[in-house]
């Protein structure tokens, strides 16, 4: 049986982090991972660039039944600090859209950073060891993995969500927090594109690859300004993930296909300085031809010159267009949502620690609890975050 200070279960962005802040204040520190590499979520996520966090990160970026439980950490550790970090070991890196920081060369990067900073602070990061089962001791905690038994004074879960299966997703964390009494709210995969019904994938057969720029709306009001993306199983694009996680199964989502556009007023315009061009060749201009005989078709409108075109033809294809309604069948799930919804409930911890207020000397950490991030580098923050105020208490 090996001893430490401090056991972490999971070698990810919150993993890591705690490790090293524990480790740098002379905590001894064992980091337990059942993959072969650490880091396999940061290895992939971004492109392979790993978009780091996010310049404007604040509490408002965030789902969470409790709403101001992320508000201390993130104001403790801020995307500043994690800047100021990647600066000090030289990543070169650079801002892509709406404040999101990727690495110039490769999410490789930010894993060795971790690493760098984790053997600094003297900590251990045991690869092939799957935490099988945890136990409370009269000194703090055991865990037993497939490699051997460890004993320690402060455990942290930062075992991650359920996305993505392949690369070591496993519930061990909501066992861990239900077998110490702590609530668990129910999980989904969220930042997820979404499957059509099967007559809408017909409908949409061809579009397969096209992307819009769109306003895409949720039935509670939530708007964001992105692209969509057509895939062959449905709708994916960064605005659809980013609504995916504000859709509960059976409602609708709207998109607004131009939403620079007042479309009405520009056929009318149009039609009285060039009456004879087609409705078609018109809107083949503003969006791609392929959806626009789609939407045609869909109005039941023929393709005529535009001063042929009623008032009321003009309204209701611009109506449609700018709140065109679309119902998904479902997500495609777990295996490949970036994040998962729900979670440890966070009422049971600190919002300062972390810690688990029934069963002390107990952390939970990153994505394994009720904090979900929109898209463009929120969740790693979290992570960051979330592991530097439990690393500076564990
Ligand atoms: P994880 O990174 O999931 O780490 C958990 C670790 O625990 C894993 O290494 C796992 O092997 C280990 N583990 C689990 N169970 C056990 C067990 N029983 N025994 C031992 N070890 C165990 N977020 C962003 O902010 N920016 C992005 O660019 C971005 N891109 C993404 C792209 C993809 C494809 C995906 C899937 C996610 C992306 N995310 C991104 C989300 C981000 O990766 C996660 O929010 C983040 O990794 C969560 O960190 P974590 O440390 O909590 O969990």
């Amino acid at each position: 049986m090996q001893e430490f200070d401090v056991v972490i279960i999971g070698a990810g962005a919150a993993g890591l982090m705690a490790a090293a802040t524990a480790g740098y204040r002379g905590r001894s520190v064992a980091v337990l991972d059942m993959g072969k590499k650490p880091g396999r979520k940061i290895l992939i996520s971004g492109g392979g660039r790993c978009n780091f966090t996010n310049e404007y990160a604040s509490p408002d970026n965030y789902l969470c039944q409790n709403p101001h439980f992320v508000k201390s950490c993130l104001s403790r550790y801020t995307q500043h600090d994690f800047i100021e970090l990647v600066d000090r070991h030289g990543l070169a890196y650079h801002h892509k859209t709406l404040g999101q920081l990727f690495c110039d060369n490769s999410a490789q990067d930010i894993v060795d950073i971790l690493l760098t900073e984790c053997e600094w602070a003297g900590v251990q990061v045991m690869l092939r060891s799957e935490v099988l089962a945890v136990s409370k001791t009269d000194a703090g905690y055991q865990i037993n993995t497939s490699a051997g038994s460890y004993q320690c004074q402060s455990l942290v879960v930062a075992s991650g969500g359920l996305t993505m299966p392949k690369l070591g997703a496993s519930p061990i964390g909501y066992k861990i927090a239900e077998q110490f009494g702590l609530k668990v709210l129910p999980t989904c995969a969220a930042l997820v594109p979404f499957t059509l019904h099967d007559h809408d994938k017909q409908r949409f057969d061809g579009l397969s690859g096209v992307s819009v720029d769109c306003l895409v709306s949720s039935e509670d009001g939530t708007q964001f300004r992105e692209n969509i993306l057509f895939t062959h199983r449905g709708l994916s694009g960064p605005a659809i993930l980013q609504i995916s996680s504000f859709w509960q199964a059976g409602q609708a989502i709207t998109i607004n296909l131009l939403p620079e556009l007042n479309l009405a007023e520009h056929i009318h315009t149009l039609r009285e300085q060039q009456g004879q061009k087609s409705l078609k060749n018109t809107l083949s201009v503003l969006l791609p031809k392929r959806l626009i005989e789609i939407m045609i078709a869909q109005n039941d409108i023929p393709d005529k010159a535009l001063n042929q075109l009623t008032h009321g033809e003009i309204d209701s294809l611009a109506n449609y267009i700018h709140q065109w309604q679309i119902k998904p069948n479902g997500t495609e799930g777990y295996r490949t949502a970036e994040v998962t919804l729900g979670g440890v409930d966070t009422d049971e911890l600190s919002s300062k620690t972390f810690e688990a207020k029934k069963a002390p000397g107990l952390f939970f950490i990153g994505e394994v609890i009720d904090v979900t991030g929109w898209l463009g580098g929120y969740n790693f923050q979290f992570a960051w975050s979330s592991g530097v105020a439990c690393g500076g208490a564990a």
